[in-house]
């Protein structure tokens, strides 16, 4: 935190507000994908993840706080996946992008959440999905609800630019729901199958295609499994004919396999945000490359 201060303390002597593209800055790739769809050439965009991180996971570093500070508008996840982004808006101390001003985006505001915990939330759940699960965008239904919440801060701060990106977002809305179609239609002989996940990233995404999600091989969000508990998960893999299992490339991949070996049936690696994994680079590869693999990789 005190590099942070020292940072900032020179940052903001330099900084002046600047023309040109609005300055976006979103907590991850899929956001700034979606983000740059609409603004094209009237926004620069940046993310502040790769697309290749586990989003539970990210550190807070004094660049992605420059990167805050000098924003129109900030676009997060929200829920309690990028609450490491809670510190960096902190020290960027920007007043365009404070929670409640226009330029500030929290794109599950208008989501439809699922999981959201009933009762007391105590640690013996696991540390995260405090306010529900928070993987909403893995439905890309909810991609045209995050294009809505980033549509209307734009117009917000540029409301002269209000024809040009209402004109973009009807376009990608088009465009995603052509896909949804697709996807669905691709996926319609897989759907009712059982599968497992690594982390419970996947009930959104699950829900919209149709599968059952029986269980995962992290037991809970954030806690590592036990040998005791993968050996149960092979015999209900048997028990419940479960077919597949699907994992994020930074999961614990070494567990996955011995489960997908042990009960002989398929892993599927797959990306959870654009830029995660070769050939997914844009918010709507992710489910490109999943349905391919899903009807390459699983029999019917
Ligand atoms: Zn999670």
């Amino acid at each position: 935190m005190r590099l942070i201060n020292l940072f900032l303390g020179i940052l903001f002597v330099s900084s002046t507000l600047q023309a040109g593209p609005l300055q976006v800055v979103t907590s991850t790739m899929d956001l700034a994908n979606i983000a740059a769809s609409i603004g094209k050439d009237r926004v620069s965009v940046v993310s502040l993840t790769s697309g290749a991180q586990d989003l539970h996971q990210v550190d807070a570093r004094p660049s992605m706080v420059a990167r805050v500070h000098q924003a129109d508008i900030v676009v997060r996840i929200g829920m309690d996946l990028d609450s490491w982004m809670d510190s960096i808006m902190d020290a960027a101390k920007n007043p365009r992008a404070r929670l409640g001003k226009p330029g500030y985006v929290d794109a599950s505001l208008h989501i439809k959440k699922l999981q959201i915990p009933q009762g007391k939330i105590d640690g013996s759940m696991g540390d995260i999905h405090i306010f529900g699960n928070p993987h909403y965008w893995l439905d890309p239904e909810n991609g045209k609800v995050i294009a809505k919440s980033i549509l209307d801060a734009l117009i917000a701060i540029s409301p002269q630019e209000k024809a040009f990106f209402v004109h973009n977002y009807t376009a990608y809305v088009q465009e995603l729901d052509g896909k949804i179609i697709n996807w669905k239609s691709a996926l319609k002989p897989y759907k009712g199958m059982k599968i497992l996940t690594f982390h419970r990233g996947w009930p959104y995404f699950a829900e919209r295609f149709g599968f059952s999600v029986l269980g995962e091989i992290e037991p809970k969000p954030g806690i590592p499994p036990s040998p005791g508990h993968l050996l149960s998960l092979i015999a209900q893999v048997k028990r419940d004919r479960i077919q597949f299992i699907i994992a994020a490339p930074y999961d614990n991949l070494r567990a996955c396999e011995k489960v997908a070996k042990d009960a002989g049936i398929p892993l599927l690696v797959l990306a959870t945000s654009a830029g995660g994994m070769t050939g997914v680079v844009n918010y709507t590869d992710i489910f490109d490359y999943s349905v391919k693999q899903i009807t390459t990789k699983v029999s019917l």
